[in-house]
């Protein structure tokens, strides 16, 4: 556990810190919030008057000459019991604009500093209040886009996945304890380390984080979303099927082909899945300089995507033109993709998942492709797409298991298992190399630890706390 903030080395205690907790705007209640050493003095200067602990006191807010900011409801809660482990205030007031900006000015007058972003968080966390996992649980449930991911990010929150990740923790403090004693009796180690079955323990803990490893993936899914890009020649329903896949008409639809000229992207969740859609400018030759510039961004939105949605127009002749052909050529090979034919309707096709259903150019395309055929003007197929979309993207059906992992907790557990995989090597052999499993066993303990910031440097620290919103 770190230390506390207030007396780590002798270090003079940190001083009072004061934000505006809720959002911008006019709002039916607004709150401010302090922490620190000066909160009873700034409570008397503001309330005047001694306030009960954890109990909501009706009070008139007073300014430096006696006059009242305004009515509301304050709350004291003494360290270390508090959201920080300091003295914390909470001032309810009316959720105006003006009356906030006063009652924070006040809470500077008597001796704050206004709060950085994530701060009180990040007292709460150096004061043990809750683990890294935890706090970024705090940031990622503000942010959270999608019911699914509100969720996922309140397990975190509450310690779910920090647990998972301290029982993993454990059991490699005692393997780490087994072998670091064989290092000081090596004449009896490797029996020693059989006896404690040292290789069926590090099997154990890497099944494990492998599946940790797993349900944070779903988590991140969760977390970040994907990006899909919609790419094909004008007119073949790029626009039609965003607004189907949105639920509203958010591109302009025409029959003039070359109307998106530009790159249009809207938020839209499948199964607790926030996706970005980025609808793009008709791919075909052109001499217009405009159109060209439209088509150079569908190239920059496709570089950034996760998933490609390659249309094509099943009522033109039923299957891949010269030209779609030559657009999937131009896709880069590592992007995942789905090939949609579009106007079953007009084609008086059946909707449906055809996997590797019309080789690329007429040829042997060089990997199978999934294809799917709908009609973006009447929905048919569209649920279909949904599902492609989904499996396409390593997602799965339930998400209710999954951690609200951030890429550092992904490449956390990923090092962890590397490290965790040598050791098994070292351990299966009939010699085990005991200097190297030590040094695995370490080095993955490391790394999980990180997760929970057990040993996170503090310029991480910096990082993930500023993303915070101020106030909180
Ligand atoms: P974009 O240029 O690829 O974005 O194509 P649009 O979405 O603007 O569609 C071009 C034209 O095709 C419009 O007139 C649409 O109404 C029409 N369209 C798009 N999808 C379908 C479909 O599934 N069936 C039919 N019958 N028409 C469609």
């Amino acid at each position: 556990m770190r230390g506390t903030l207030g007396n780590k080395d002798g270090a003079p205690a940190p001083d009072t810190i004061a934000a505006i907790a809720t959002p911008a705007g006019r709002g039916g209640v607004g709150v401010v919030r302090v922490s620190g050493a000066k909160v009873p003095a700034i409570a008397a200067g503001i309330v005047r008057r001694q306030l009960a602990p954890r109990a909501a006191t009706l009070a008139a807010f007073r300014g430096a000459h006696d006059e009242v900011l305004d009515q509301g409801i304050a709350l004291y809660f003494p360290g270390p019991r508090s959201y920080t482990g300091e003295d914390v205030l909470e001032l309810s007031a009316h959720g105006g604009p003006m009356v906030l900006r006063l009652l924070l000015g006040r809470c500077l007058e008597l001796g704050a500093r206004l709060a950085q972003p994530g701060e009180f968080t990040q007292r709460a966390f150096l004061n043990g209040k809750l683990d890294l996992a935890q706090a970024e649980g705090v940031a990622d449930l503000i942010a959270a886009a999608t019911a699914t991911a509100a969720r996922a990010a309140a397990r975190s929150l509450t310690g779910a996945f920090s647990n998972e990740i301290g029982a993993l923790v454990n059991a490699l403090i005692e393997l780490r304890m087994y072998t670091e004693a064989t290092l000081d009796f090596p004449e009896e180690g490797v029996e020693f380390l059989r006896a404690a079955d040292v290789r069926g323990r590090v099997s154990a803990i890497l099944a494990q984080v492998s599946l940790v490893l797993a349900r944070a993936k779903q988590g991140a899914l969760l977390r970040d979303g994907l990006a899909v890009v919609l790419v094909g020649r004008p007119n073949v329903g790029k626009s039609s099927l965003l607004n189907q896949l949105a639920g509203d008409a958010v591109a302009i639809v025409t029959p003039i082909a070359g109307t998106t000229r530009d790159a249009v992207r809207s938020q839209i969740e499948i199964h607790g899945i926030p996706l970005t859609i980025v609808d793009t400018a008709g791919l075909r030759p052109t001499d217009d300089p405009i159109e060209t510039l439209g088509i150079e961004r569908t190239w920059a939105a496709v570089a950034c995507a996760d998933v490609a949605l390659v249309l094509v127009d099943a009522a033109a002749g039923g299957g891949i033109a010269e030209e779609d052909a030559a657009i999937l050529a131009q896709m880069p090979i590592d992007l995942r993709r789905l090939v949609v034919h579009n106007k079953i309707d007009l084609a008086g096709l059946a909707p449906r998942v055809d996997p590797r259903a019309v080789p690329a150019g007429g040829g042997e395309s060089a990997r199978p492709e999934r294809h799917v055929f709908l009609s973006a003007k009447t929905g048919t197929g569209i649920e279909l797409l949904r599902q492609e979309i989904l499996g396409i993207a390593g997602a799965h059906q339930d998400m209710e298991g999954a951690f609200l992992a951030r890429a550092r907790h992904l490449v956390a557990l990923r090092d962890a298992i590397g490290h965790l995989d040598a050791a098994a090597r070292h351990a299966a052999g009939a010699k085990p190399p005991l200097e190297f499993l030590a040094e695995d066993l370490r080095a993955a303990h490391t790394a999980l630890a990180a997760i929970t910031g057990e040993f996170a440097p503090d310029d991480l620290l910096s990082i993930i706390f500023s993303r915070f919103c101020i106030g909180k």
